[in-house]
C-alpha cells in the first residue's frame, strides 16, 4: 500500500473500534490497537507512528530486531511479539521487546525470564491458548492454562497480562464470538482457581475485531487493516 493511505486505513480502524466499542457497549479506551508491522518496512511504521499508533506487533524476529533498532530514539513505542516463539531465540526476544502474546510453554516462559535483563521490568507476557483444539495451531489447549498460568505467576520477571488466541478463521460473526467467548471464559476461570485479576485479552484481527470487542478483547491486533496486504 503506498505510505500516504496508511494514514487514511489507520482512521478507518479507528472508526471501526469505536464503532465496535458503541455496539457492544465497551468503553473505547479500554480497547488498544496493536498495530501489526510484520513484513512492513520502517517507512509505513513511521507512518502508522503518525497515526497516532504506538504499539507494533511482530512476527519474525529477525525481521523485526533492525526495525526495533532504529527507532531506538523514538520515545514511547511498544514492541509486541506475537510469532511462534522457538527456544535458541527467546534471549533476544527477551532483551528487545515489551509484550510477548505468544507464550504457551514452560520452558520458554521459564528462558524469557531468566533471560530478561535485570535493568528493565518485567516481560508482559500473555499465555495463547489454542481456543478451536486445531491440531495445526500453537497455543495450549484450555485445560492445561492455568497450570501454565500458575507457573507463570512464580516467575518475578514476567508479567503475567491475560490469555491470547488466534481462532479458526470463519466469517460467521457467531462463530467469531463463540471463539472469543470460551477464551474470556477460560481467562475468568483461572481468575477464579488462582486467586488472580488478569484482565487483557489478546484477540482479534483485521477480519473479526468487532466479534472480538463484542468478548471483551483489550488489545486487537491489526495488520491489513492498517498496512493493507502483505505482500
Ligand atoms: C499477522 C497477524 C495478525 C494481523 O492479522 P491481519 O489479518 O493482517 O490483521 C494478528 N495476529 C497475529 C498473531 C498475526 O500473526
Amino acid at each position: 500500500m503506498a505510505l500516504n493511505e496508511i494514514l487514511q486505513h489507520s482512521a478507518k480502524v479507528n472508526q471501526q473500534v469505536e464503532q465496535a466499542c458503541k455496539n457492544h457497549n465497551r468503553l473505547a479506551k479500554q480497547v488498544n490497537v496493536l498495530a501489526v508491522s510484520k513484513t512492513q518496512p520502517v517507512e509505513a511504521i513511521q507512518q502508522a507512528i503518525a497515526a497516532g499508533f504506538n504499539n507494533f506487533g511482530e512476527n519474525y524476529l529477525q525481521d523485526a530486531l533492525p526495525k526495533i533498532a532504529s527507532f531506538a530514539n523514538t520515545a514511547h513505542l511498544n514492541w509486541h511479539f506475537i510469532g511462534a516463539i522457538q527456544s535458541n531465540k527467546t534471549k533476544e526476544i527477551a532483551e528487545s521487546f515489551n509484550y510477548v502474546h505468544t507464550v504457551s510453554r514452560l520452558r520458554v516462559a521459564t528462558r524469557l525470564n531468566n533471560q530478561r535483563p535485570t535493568d528493565l521490568p518485567p516481560l508482559k507476557v500473555f499465555i495463547q491458548v489454542n481456543i478451536s483444539g486445531e491440531a495445526s495451531k500453537a497455543g495450549v489447549q484450555s485445560a492445561e492454562a492455568v497450570e501454565l498460568a500458575k507457573e507463570i505467576m512464580n516467575l518475578p520477571k514476567l508479567s503475567l497480562q491475560g490469555l491470547m488466541c488466534l481462532p479458526e478463521a470463519t466469517e460467521d460473526f457467531n462463530q467469531q464470538r463463540q471463539a472469543f467467548s470460551q477464551l474470556a471464559q477460560l481467562q475468568t476461570e483461572i481468575n477464579q482457581q488462582l486467586g488472580l485479576n488478569l484482565s487483557e485479552l489478546s484477540m482479534g484481527m483485521t477480519q473479526d475485531l468487532e466479534a472480538a470487542i463484542a468478548e471483551g478483547s483489550t488489545w486487537v491486533r491489526i495488520g491489513t487493516g492498517i498496512f493493507g496486504a502483505r505482500k
